[in-house]
């Protein structure tokens, strides 16, 4: 069998960064910046008021009280100011331009608030209640860089930079298919022998979760031929797909069917468990990467959580391997097949680590309480409680 290691740095060989875009700052969310933005000016532009009150000379201040003619108005927006002289004050808004000769703000709430004339009742030192040039950013500087994920802080930097495009890598497109004749959609009667299609919501989430953007492609039955139109009719919008079932031993594996022809996909057995049947490969004239997933639903959201989502970060140019773990102390013994490494379903609270009850990988219910997988080394075939493990938060 093969390494689950192995099987991921298979796939991470293979897939590549996304090209990069040009994009409205309004689309950017989520997508990863593709180059360094750096400021054509210092932020803020010019040296202006924090407060509403009276720019003054602090000198004119100093012994107080004191009363000042005010010869006008700041507002924000001014431009082409006069310099304040000596012995006079200009009320002053938030945001407003500092008057040459000006070198402190006295907030409005130290005076008795006069337009014509103003008593100001304490002194401000130098530079009080402004804001300089450049404190945020110096012209020139780079406010963000490339390969951040672009949030709402960051589509405001990029508009408080002037930008209106940026190049990101955009958030993959990524189309879940199921397969199997006894699906029945949610929402619709469920037949004798059906179940409802679970996978491909969890799993369109998850990919969604994961900063791409995942598509249904619904649920096709085990009809190869049916499987392979629907996935040939998906890849023009594809960046990477996602397949659910039809990979393992019986009959009436129709991906397993309808790709192992084509040479490009490989189906194996990783040494895991939930989840040994895996397939990976590429498909179509643009070589499409393809996760063909087992099945039974505890086994497909473990393989996203190993192999799709890292691959999904190395599609949108950030750093990939498998998933960040912690340690904790479990709570009750655990036991694991020999040579397989087990990702058991378990509740993490601070330190200590619980494994649900219901640790089958059709155990659907069981993995929604969960949030974590405790992993158990391939070499490992129980541990005690109390033993220290590895813990992938969730
Ligand atoms: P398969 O990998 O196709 O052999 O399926 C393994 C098990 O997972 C079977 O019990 C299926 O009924 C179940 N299963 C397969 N696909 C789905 C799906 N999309 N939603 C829920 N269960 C599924
Ligand atoms: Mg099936």
């Amino acid at each position: 069998m093969k390494p689950v290691d192995r099987h991921l740095a298979d796939i991470l060989a293979t897939v590549r960064p996304l090209a990069p875009l040009e994009v409205e700052i309004e689309s950017a969310l989520g997508a990863v910046l593709a180059e360094d933005v750096a400021s054509p000016v210092p932020l803020p532009p010019f040296d202006n008021s924090a407060m509403d009150g009276y720019a003054v000379r602090a000198g004119d201040v100093a012994a107080v009280p004191v009363t000042l003619p005010v010869i006008g108005d700041v507002a924000a927006g001014d431009g082409g100011l006069n310099a304040l002289g000596p012995g006079l004050v200009t009320r002053i808004m938030t945001g407003a331009p500092l008057p040459a000769g000006a070198d402190a703000v006295v907030p409005v709430e130290w005076t008795d608030g006069g337009t014509a004339r103003v008593r100001i009742d304490r002194p401000a030192p130098p530079g009080n209640a402004i804001r300089r040039a450049g404190e945020d950013v110096r012209a020139g500087d780079v406010v963000l860089r490339e390969g951040a994920r672009i949030g709402p802080a960051q589509i405001g930097i990029l508009a408080g930079v002037g930008r209106r495009r940026v190049l990101v890598r955009p958030r993959p497109r990524v189309v879940v298919l199921s397969t199997g004749a006894e699906l029945s959609e949610p929402g619709t009667p469920l037949g004798a022998g059906h179940i409802w299609e679970s996978n491909s919501f969890m799993l369109a989430a998850a990919v969604r979760e994961a900063g791409a953007e995942g598509f249904r492609a619904g649920s096709v039955t085990d009809d190869p031929k049916e499987f392979m139109d629907t996935l040939d009719a998906q890849l023009l919008r594809a960046d990477a797909v996602i397949t659910s079932g039809g990979v393992s031993m019986g009959a009436y594996e129709p991906v397993k069917e309808a790709l192992s022809p084509l040479g490009t996909v490989t189906f194996e057995k990783v040494a895991m468990q939930p989840g040994m049947p895996q397939g990976f490969g590429v498909v179509g004239p643009d070589r499409v990467p393809i996760f063909t997933l087992p099945g039974n639903p505890v086994s497909s959201f473990v393989s996203f959580v190993l192999f799709v989502k890292p691959a999904l970060r190395t599609m949108q140019g950030l750093p990939a391997g498998p998933p960040a773990t912690v340690r904790a102390t479990v709570t009750a013994p655990v036991r694991s097949p020999a040579g397989k490494r087990s990702y058991l379903r378990a509740v993490l609270t601070g330190e200590t680590v619980a494994p649900v009850a219901g640790q089958g990988s059709h155990q659907l219910a069981a993995l929604a309480t969960a949030n974590a997988l405790i992993v158990v080394p391939e070499d490992e075939t129980s541990l005690p409680e109390g033993a220290e493990v590895e813990v992938i938060p969730l």
